[in-house]
């Protein structure tokens, strides 16, 4: 895709830190980190969501190899004690680049919520 910033990063057109790349996923660290480690893991080709996912699309492989990059990418992070994993969908997930993403968050523990989850309901 054009006009996609990680397609861009994919094709090393945009610069970044890559922490793992193998054919089909690439990882590199978070521009704003949220957490002492912070790092998007991405499918190389263009996916726009967790909810494009499905039988018929044949992406479900990029989605398992991209938790496989996230495993291996933990273990050499020292997450031995654990992480967070969080993909956010379209505009009520919060989504802000329409690139499918896993950030994967760690080196402190989380708090019991999922933060930001619920922010703007109201009344409910
Ligand atoms: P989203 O809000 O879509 O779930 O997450 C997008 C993430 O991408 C944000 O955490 C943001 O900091 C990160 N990001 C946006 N542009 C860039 C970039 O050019 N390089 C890197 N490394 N991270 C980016
Ligand atoms: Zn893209």
């Amino acid at each position: 895709m054009t006009d996609c910033v990680f397609c861009k990063i994919a094709a090393g057109e945009i610069p970044s830190e890559t922490v793992y790349e193998d054919e089909s996923v690439l990882a590199f660290r978070d521009i704003n980190p949220q957490a002492p480690t912070h790092i998007l893991v991405i499918p190389k080709e263009h996916i726009a969501s967790a909810a494009d996912i499905s039988p018929e699309s044949g992406n479900s492989a990029r989605v398992a190899s991209c938790f496989e990059a996230i495993a291996k990418i933990a273990r050499s992070e020292g997450l031995g004690g654990g992480f967070r994993v969080i993909t956010n969908v379209g505009e009520d997930g919060g989504q802000t680049v329409r690139h499918l993403h896993f950030h994967l968050l760690g080196g402190v523990k989380m708090g019991d919520s999922l933060t930001g989850v619920l922010p703007h309901r109201q009344g409910v």
